[in-house]
């Protein structure tokens, strides 16, 4: 017998289709397969469950996890594939047991969309640790067993406790990005305890590490931009960057040997971490968020020498994505964003593969 799930499209036995009622077709841009161009398709939004919102998607960010998961830079991805966790918009529906939102509200979801909820790291607000595995907004398996479909579409229905609120203050299109870059960068500046009297470099200066000098500036800590090249100077003082050096010239790394209390690498390629951590103070944190698709070697004796921490760290909770879109609101930060029409995802996949990000795109999804 075929069980009817709330908003699954159901395939009968006579090989009958029917939609179950309430299912909303909305148009997408999906990569059809692995390493194809995104094209414009629809699909199908589930129908608004008593939990759930539905979102009137007005911007979606493109993350560089975007650009490795189209291409499974990362392994097996599901296809056809609508990406996009950098999700702003306006809630349109609500379902009959919503409290946190009403018609209307500015929001915001990243990128995950659900988790297991009772394990110790759901419990503390930590859910992209979830034992279980937190649902991803794209390019996963929802609890009623079908495919994710991310922000690079009309619309989305989401479990109100995966959605956040945007300040007033803060425009829909800046703010978008800081659903990832700037809760990617938030979460480690704070567990680390960027601020006052820290030396903070950050490294890769793209859509993730231009808001990690943002937040870091206003943190209160000293900051400096480790950038391939000096090309992007100006721009990075001009975030609030206090010092910026090119990695790729050798006096970097003999005038700033022993100096930072932390570095957050952003580099979406393999580093040469051994000479990031030889930047560190005796007990310095260097905490990587980027995402290469290569593994790296380390000579473990740079660690070693200096007591000092090689870290990751992922996203961050639903209540820490709140409180830092409050603190982006209460310091008046968005993203520097470039916005595009949906016809110039691929290109804009391209400048960003090519370094050439300033430095987020932003997708305008009235365009799709
Ligand atoms: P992005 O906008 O492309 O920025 C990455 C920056 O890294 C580039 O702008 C460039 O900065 C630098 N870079 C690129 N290739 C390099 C190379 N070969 N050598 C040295 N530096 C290089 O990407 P993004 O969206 O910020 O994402 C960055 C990485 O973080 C990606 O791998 C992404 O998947 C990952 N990510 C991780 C998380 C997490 O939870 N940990 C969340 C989101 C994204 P310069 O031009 O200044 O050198
Ligand atoms: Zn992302
Ligand atoms: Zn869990």
């Amino acid at each position: 017998m075929l069980e009817k799930v709330p908003g699954r499209k159901v395939t009968g036995p006579a090989s009958t289709d029917w939609e179950i009622p309430g299912m909303t077709t909305v148009a997408a841009y999906a990569a059809p397969a692995a390493k194809a161009p995104l094209e414009r398709t629809t699909i199908e939004r589930r129908a608004v469950g008593p939990h759930d919102v539905l979102i009137d998607i007005k911007y979606a960010g493109i993350c560089h996890s975007d650009i490795h998961q189209v291409n499974e830079g990362w392994g097996e991805s599901i296809f056809p594939m609508v990406p996009g966790h950098e999700i702003a918009g306006v809630v349109s529906e609500v379902g009959a047991e919503v409290t946190k939102f009403k018609v209307g509200d500015r929001v915001g979801v990243g990128c995950m969309v659900d988790s297991c909820r009772e394990c110790e790291y759901c419990l503390r607000g930590e859910e992209q640790y979830c034992v279980k595995g937190n649902i991803p907004t794209y390019n996963g398996i929802g609890k009623d067993g079908q495919p994710t479909y991310g922000g690079y579409s009309e619309k989305v229905v989401v479990d109100e406790a995966f959605v956040v609120r945007i300040p007033d203050s803060l425009p829909l299109d800046v703010a978008a990005p800081l659903l990832c870059a700037g809760i990617t960068t938030y979460s480690p500046l704070k567990h680390w305890n960027a601020g006052p009297g820290k030396k903070v470099a950050i490294v890769g200066l793209g859509g993730l590490g231009h808001m990690a000098v943002k937040l870091a500036h206003a943190m209160g800590a000293e900051v400096t931009v480790l950038s391939q090249s000096l090309r992007k100077k100006d721009d990075g003082l001009k975030l609030g960057a206090d010092h910026y050096h090119a990695t790729s010239d050798p006096k970097t790394f003999e005038e700033l040997a022993g100096t930072f209390d932390l570095i957050v690498s952003t580099v979406s390629a393999p580093m040469d971490f051994g000479a990031l951590l030889s930047l560190l103070r005796v007990d310095g944190a260097l905490v990587n968020v980027g995402a290469p698709e290569e593994p790296v070697s380390l000579n473990l004796f740079s660690v070693i020498g200096g007591r000092k921490t090689l870290a990751g760290s992922a996203i961050g909770g639903i209540a820490e994505t709140q409180e830092m879109l409050d603190f982006c609101a209460e310091h008046n930060i968005g993203a520097e964003i470039e916005l595009i029409r949906a016809d110039q995802i691929n290109e804009a996949y391209d400048r960003v593969l090519a370094s050439d990000v300033r430095y987020r795109f932003v997708i305008d999804t009235s365009t799709i």
